[in-house]
């Protein structure tokens, strides 16, 4: 891990009055955790923090928020310092990249994607060998510290849930130094119980409805190891589903031996795209394929992406043809 850049970035932050935090559109957990900590991190300085997002914050990932205002992209005009993370190239952040682009402060990146946009900012850093952006915000903010603790509970907090969504509680991309960051963070006094139960056991009932219809009646298994969900809708609409409620359906058909390769595929009539998921067994690249066929990329084994309607294909109904001739 290159932390090199953490006195210049001491020296940024520092000199800063009003610092701004962004991340990536469509937020997940660690886009939440990791600018998240970063708000309550800068506010413990003593610094006015503006955090802005291109998109709401889903219900089931508010509680990361908690006491963090999020403001409109007005804020980079005053601020004096912008930090990005969880995201490699500013269009990621969506509607809001023009805003980015033409704010005038220094520019600092904490991101784990390969390939970052480095001519766009002053610092980077950047190690796609990190679990998750808040893994690295923890290592960079400790190395300013020198130690854990002073850090302070709620960006502590941040951090570990960030850091236990992109890894899928512990699944994927572990290392001995995500695990130092989780007994750390445990030791400062974070409540990981409390965290896992608002992550993974505050779901409405609608949620396992839709999942349970959806396995029966949406789940394509290709002989060639490709398993596929399709999410209409009208489907959507009858289960009365919210953003963020069929997190983790993608992983499901991963459990099965044969499947190398998941993707679901939901329909969103009024922005014109399936929005796609992929997960990857190890060898299987999710990423080669979300950069071939979707427009998008990401993790080598984690990455989104998306399907255009009329462009790639010309109504939302030939999802399937395009899924049966797919290569992967
Ligand atoms: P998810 O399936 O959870 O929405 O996304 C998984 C990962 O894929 C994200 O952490 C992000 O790294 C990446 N990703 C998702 N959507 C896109 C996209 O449209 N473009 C790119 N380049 N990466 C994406
Ligand atoms: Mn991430």
């Amino acid at each position: 891990m290159d932390l090199s850049g953490v006195h210049r970035f001491e020296e940024l932050v520092r000199l800063a009055r009003n610092i701004a935090v962004t991340t990536h559109r469509n937020p997940d957990g660690d886009a939440l955790g990791s600018s998240g900590a970063l708000y309550h991190y800068f506010r413990a300085k003593g610094k006015a923090v503006s955090v802005v997002l291109a998109d709401p914050v889903p219900d089931t990932l508010s509680f990361i928020y908690e006491g963090v205002p999020v403001c409109g992209p007005e804020a980079f005009d005053g601020c004096d310092l912008l930090v990005c993370t969880d995201f490699n190239l500013i269009s990621r952040a969506g509607d809001i990249e023009p805003a980015i682009r033409a704010c005038k402060a220094p520019k600092v990146l904490i991101d784990h994607h390969v390939g970052p946009e480095t001519e766009a900012f002053d610092l980077v850093f950047s190690d796609s060998g990190m679990s998750s952006a808040s893994e690295l915000v923890f290592w960079i903010l400790r190395g300013m510290e020198g130690g854990t603790a002073a850090l302070g509970p709620e960006a502590g907090r941040c951090l570990m849930t960030g850091m236990t969504t992109d890894t899928n509680n512990f699944a994927n991309s572990v290392t001995s130094s995500t695990l130092s960051m989780a007994g750390e963070l445990l030791e400062a006094g974070v409540d990981r119980d409390r965290i896992l139960s608002q992550l993974y056991n505050s779901y409405r009932p609608n949620r396992v409805a839709a999942m349970s219809w959806l396995l029966d009646n949406e789940l394509h298994l290709r002989e060639d190891g490709l398993a596929y969900i399709v999410v209409r809708d009208k489907v959507w609409h009858r289960f009365g589903l919210m953003e963020g409620e069929l997190e983790g359906l993608v992983n499901i058909p991963l459990s099965i031996g044969s499947v190398n390769m998941s993707l679901t595929l939901r329909e969103d009539p009024a922005q014109g795209y399936y929005r796609i998921s992929l997960r990857s067994r190890e060898g299987w690249s999710a990423r080669e394929l979300a950069m071939k066929a979707f427009h998008g990329g990401g993790h080598e084994k984690a990455s989104g992406g998306r399907l255009y309607f009329p462009q790639d294909i010309e109504s939302p109904d030939d999802v399937y043809d395009f899924m049966k001739t797919l290569e992967i």
